[in-house]
């Protein structure tokens, strides 16, 4: 069993830079979660299979492989046996993956695989429920946050970099609707473990955010 850091919260919080920038100065394997939903739900848009086709959805689950690998310490997600590394990061797709991520048949085939790779390694993995339902166990537990426009702008930013057209209120409104839906779902809902401490992040840049884990870790 390896050393185990659960990372959650909303969308745009800065888990995944943060959890990168953590596990590379730790000697940690990061585990990007979302990732493994997003390369579902684009398995599902190319396949023209929509989001409430239950069906569909339960039968390409069967099928499916998702895998990951590590290629100088980044994490490159699968899809059968194809890296999709460069066509999930988009708000289409983000949006595909959190209505699909409600269905327990996606979230149990994805959880398996998160979970295996846990034990082998000392991981920082980032999610919605690792915390409480992926690595209830986990040997620290953090719990990101910010304001729903901090989040948004950062998110803005980070597509604007990347040369994507995007809309700051649009992207604001994709967040507000897509943590309304990851935390009102049925199965795995987005929320706070109870061992789990809480850093907001709105008024933080990343480095004062990577020196507030690291504390959190030592005090742990
Ligand atoms: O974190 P990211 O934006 O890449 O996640 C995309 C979507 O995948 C989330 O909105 C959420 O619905 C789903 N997800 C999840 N559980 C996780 C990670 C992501 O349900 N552990």
């Amino acid at each position: 069993m390896g050393m185990n850091i659960a990372i959650d919260g909303p969308a745009g919080a800065g888990k995944s830079t943060i959890a990168k920038k953590l596990a590379k100065d730790l000697g940690y394997i990061y585990v990007d979660t979302g990732a493994m939903y997003r390369a579902m739900a684009y398995y599902f848009m190319q396949n023209h299979i929509a989001a409430d086709d239950t069906e569909k959805i339960a039968k390409a689950c069967e099928t499916v492989d998702i895998s990951i690998e590590y290629v100088n310490g980044e994490q490159s997600v699968l899809l059968n046996g194809e890296n999709v590394n460069g066509v999930i990061r988009n708000e289409e797709v983000g949006n595909m993956a959190s209505a699909t991520s409600v269905y327990p048949v996606v979230r149990e085939k994805l959880v398996d695989l998160q979970q295996r790779l846990a034990q082998k390694a000392d991981v920082i993995m980032d999610g919605r429920d690792i915390g409480t339902v992926v690595l209830p166990n986990a040997d620290v537990k953090i719990y990101l946050t910010a304001s729903s426009a901090v989040r948004a702008k950062r998110r803005y930013d980070e597509l604007v970099a990347k040369g994507q057209e995007c809309d700051l209120d649009a992207i604001e409104k994709d967040i507000i609707d897509r943590d309304y839906r990851d935390m009102h779902r049925e199965t795995s809902p987005l929320r706070q473990a109870e061992d789990a401490v809480l850093l907001d992040t709105s008024n933080l840049d990343i480095d004062g955010v990577v020196d507030a884990m690291k504390e959190i870790i030592r005090r742990a």
